[in-house]
């Protein structure tokens, strides 16, 4: 099992750091978050260390989400919220400040005061067409 001696959630998921789980599967594993944003927020991570998801396996990516959606309706039937934001950041500048792959499962109430939408920008679809095609090029390329 690929840990990190310094990294939180390794010390979560191998026990060394006691935590309030919820579920767990083959390569995931989702516990309440100690500093909640909103009642019941809660959070799935894999059990090996990644940092980011591009580097996960697709097979333990493909069991953490599975996982997410299936507790992310319980949360919120418990806490008998109205909506989830089903959130998962990458890299700082995203918002990602424990640097072990997170998904972030978080009950919504219309007023709750969590601050949504991000500002949008009008396309230029000739833009989005070239965007398009670089995507397509390079998932070719992989
Ligand atoms: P990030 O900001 O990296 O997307 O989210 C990290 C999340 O982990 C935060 O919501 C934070 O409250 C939570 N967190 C950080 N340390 C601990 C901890 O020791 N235990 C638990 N349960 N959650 C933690
Ligand atoms: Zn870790």
């Amino acid at each position: 099992m690929a840990r990190d001696e310094s990294c939180v959630f390794c010390k979560i998921t191998s026990g060394q750091l006691p935590c309030t789980r919820v579920a767990e599967s083959l390569h995931a594993f989702c516990f309440m978050d100690i500093n909640p944003i909103a009642v019941g927020h809660a959070l799935v991570v894999p059990r090996q260390h990644y940092e980011t998801v591009m580097e996960m396996p697709l097979e333990e990516a493909a069991d953490m989400f599975r996982l997410a959606v299936r507790v992310g309706p319980a949360l919120r039937e418990v806490v008998a919220a109205e909506g989830l934001n089903i959130l998962q950041n990458n890299g700082r500048c995203a918002g990602q400040v424990v640097g072990h792959v997170h998904v972030h499962l978080i009950p919504r109430r219309t007023g709750d005061g969590l601050r949504w939408p991000w500002p949008a920008t009008k396309a230029d679809p000739k833009e989005l067409a070239r965007l398009a095609e670089k995507v397509i090029s390079q998932l070719e390329g992989l």
